[in-house]
C-alpha cells in the first residue's frame, strides 16, 4: 500500500497543515501514513465551522438527520472490505476480525441511533395541585468534542458520532493519532452521504496538543472521551474550570469468575477469546481468571493448550488469531509485565519468552507477541492490579463465593466481569455483588445497544447506550404552564 497523507476534515473540506507526524503499520513497523500534527489553530477553525453549522443542523428535522445518518451507514456497508483492510493496517488487528466485528458494528451503531431517535419522546405531567401542565423539550448541547482511542477505531468513534449528530449537535472529533487513517477515510463517506459541511469535523493529531485544545476550547461545552484512566484524570482537570458535560469510558482490569459447575468447553472457548481477541487490546478483555479450586488443574491445562495453539502472525492471513500490538512502545510495556511476572517468581506457562515467534519475512519488524498465560501470581502483584491491555492473562485458584467476590472487587477498576456457572441463583447473586458496569454470564462481548454501558470506580463516569447517549447529548428543558 502506498504512503497516505491524512488531512483534517473541516467544514466539508480536506485541509492540509504545516506539520505532520508518522503513522506506523504495526504489522511491519513501517511508516505507512502521515497525519496532521494539529493544534489550537486547527481546532479553532474546526470549532468555528461546527458552531456555524449548528444552527442549521439542530433545526433540521429529525427524519432528515436520520436519513443522512442511515445513508452514511449504507455507504460504509458497501465498503466493509476496504475499511477492514485500512483498520488492520492502522491498528494491527487481523483483517477478518475488522471485517466480522469492527466495521459491521460501526454500521450498526449508525443505524441504531438513526432509528432510535425517531421514537424518543418528551415527558409531560399534569399537576392537579397547582393547576399546571409541565412538559420537557430536548435540545442539542452545541459543539461536541469526541475523543477516541486506537483499539477499536471505527467502532468506538461511531458509538459517539452517531448519537451526537442524530440529536442535532455538531462535532469536532479527534481520533487516536495511532489510527487516524480509517477515520480520515470515513470523511469521504460523510461527503458522499450528503452530510452538510461543518456538521462533523475531524482534527487529527496528538492528544496532548489537538485533544487538549478541544477539551479546553470555550465553545465546546460537551466532551465524550474513551481512553485511559490516567489521560482522563488530566482531561477532567483541564475541563473542570469550564464546567463541561463529560462522559468518560476508561480502562479495566476485568475478572472472569469460573465455578466448578461451568460448562468448561464453552467457557474455555469464550475465555480464550475474551483474553486474546484483538491482541487483548479491548477494554473489555478479561485479564484475571479466578478458577474454583476443584477444576483449577484441569482448567489451566486445557486453557494453556488452547492458548498455545493460537496463531500469531500476518493480519492478512485468515488463520491468524492474534495480529500485531499497536506500537513498539506498547509492546515493550506489555512484555515488561511478563518480566515482572518472572522476577516475582510467577510461572509463565506459555507465550512470551517461552516459545519463539514464527513470523513471515514481511512481519519480522512488526510488534508481535504470543498469547501469554501466567500462574502462581499473588493478588497484590502489578499483573493482577494494573491494566496491561495486551495478550497476557493470569490464572489463580479460589475456594468460596464470598472469597472470589472480595478478590474480584479488590482493584480500582470496575468495567466488566464474566461469570461462569450453571447455578442460576448463584449467577444472579454474584452478578449483584460484582462492582462492575457489565456482567456477562456464560458469554462475553454480547452487546445490546439498548442497555447502558460503562464503568464503575476508575473505569469511568456515565453510561452509553440508547437512552443514555441520547440523554447525554441533549439538554432537557422543563416548561411549566399554569392553566
Ligand atoms: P489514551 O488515553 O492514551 O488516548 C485516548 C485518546 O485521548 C486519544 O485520541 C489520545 O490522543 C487522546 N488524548 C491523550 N491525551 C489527551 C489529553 N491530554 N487531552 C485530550 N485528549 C488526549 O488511550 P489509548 O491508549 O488510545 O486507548 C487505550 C485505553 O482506552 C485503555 O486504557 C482502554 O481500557 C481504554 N478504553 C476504554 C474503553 C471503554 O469503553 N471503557 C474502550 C476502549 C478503550
Amino acid at each position: 500500500m502506498r504512503m497516505l497523507c491524512v488531512q483534517n476534515f473541516i467544514n466539508g473540506e480536506f485541509l492540509s497543515t504545516d506539520n505532520y507526524i508518522d503513522s506506523y503499520n504495526p504489522a511491519t513497523g513501517d511508516v505507512w501514513a502521515q497525519i496532521p500534527d494539529s493544534g489550537r489553530e486547527e481546532v479553532g477553525t474546526a470549532v468555528l465551522a461546527a458552531k456555524q453549522a449548528f444552527t442549521g443542523w439542530s433545526q433540521t428535522p429529525v427524519e432528515e438527520r436520520s436519513k443522512i445518518v442511515n445513508r452514511i451507514a449504507d455507504i460504509l456497508e458497501t465498503r466493509i472490505d476496504e475499511f477492514a483492510e485500512l483498520e488492520s493496517h492502522d491498528q494491527g488487528k487481523p483483517v477478518w476480525l475488522a471485517k466480522a466485528m469492527d466495521i459491521p458494528r460501526a454500521v450498526h451503531n449508525l443505524r441504531f441511533f438513526a432509528s432510535c431517535i425517531l421514537y424518543d419522546l418528551n415527558r409531560s405531567n399534569v399537576m392537579d395541585s397547582a393547576d399546571a401542565v409541565n412538559y420537557t423539550i430536548k435540545q442539542p448541547v452545541g459543539v461536541a468534542g469526541l475523543i477516541s482511542p486506537w483499539n477499536l477505531p471505527l467502532y468506538l468513534l461511531t458509538f459517539k458520532l452517531a448519537p451526537a449528530v442524530i440529536t442535532g449537535n455538531t462535532v469536532v472529533a479527534k481520533p487516536s493519532e495511532m489510527t487516524s487513517v480509517t477515520a480520515f477515510k470515513l470523511c469521504e463517506v460523510f461527503k458522499a452521504a450528503g452530510l452538510p459541511p461543518g456538521v462533523i469535523n475531524f482534527v487529527f493529531g496528538l492528544g496532548s496538543k489537538a485533544g487538549e485544545a478541544i477539551v479546553t476550547h470555550p465553545d465546546v461545552p460537551i466532551v465524550s472521551f474513551t481512553g485511559g484512566t490516567v489521560t482522563a484524570e488530566r482531561l477532567r482537570r483541564a475541563a473542570a474550570p469550564l464546567c463541561k458535560k463529560l462522559s468518560l469510558e476508561l480502562g479495566g482490569k476485568n475478572p472472569a469468575v469460573i465455578f466448578s459447575d461451568a460448562d468448561l468447553d464453552k467457557c474455555i472457548l469464550t475465555t480464550i477469546r475474551s483474553s486474546f481477541l484483538n491482541q487483548g487490546e479491548i477494554c473489555l478483555c478479561t485479564s484475571r481468571l479466578y478458577v474454583q479450586q476443584d477444576i483449577y488443574q484441569e482448567f489451566v491445562a486445557r486453557f494453556f493448550q488452547a492458548a498455545s495453539e493460537l496463531v500469531v502472525g500476518d493480519p492478512k492471513d485468515v488463520n491468524t488469531f492474534t495480529g500485531a500490538l499497536i506500537s513498539k512502545e506498547h509492546l515493550a510495556k506489555v512484555k515488561g509485565y511478563v518480566e515482572i511476572a518472572r522476577s516475582d517468581g510467577a510461572t509463565v506457562l506459555c507465550g512470551d519468552g517461552v516459545k519463539e515467534l514464527d513470523l513471515p519475512e514481511k512481519c519480522r519488524n512488526g510488534y508481535f507477541m504470543r498469547p501469554t498465560v501466567i500462574t502462581n501470581v499473588t493478588d497484590d502483584s502489578r499483573l493482577m492490579t494494573e491494566e496491561i491491555f495486551g495478550p497476557v492473562v493470569c490464572i489463580v485458584p479460589f475456594e468460596t463465593e464470598e472469597e472470589v467476590v472480595r478478590r474480584a472487587n479488590s482493584v480500582k477498576y470496575g468495567l466488566c466481569a464474566t461469570l461462569w456457572t450453571q447455578n442460576l441463583s448463584r449467577m444472579h447473586r454474584i452478578a449483584q455483588k460484582l462492582q462492575v458496569g457489565t456482567v456477562w454470564a456464560n458469554c462475553w462481548l454480547v452487546r445490546d445497544l439498548n442497555m447502558p454501558f460503562g464503568g464503575t470506580k476508575e473505569s469511568g463516569i456515565g453510561r452509553e447506550g440508547a437512552k443514555e447517549s441520547l440523554e447525554f447529548f441533549t439538554e432537557e428543558k422543563t416548561v411549566c404552564v399554569k392553566l
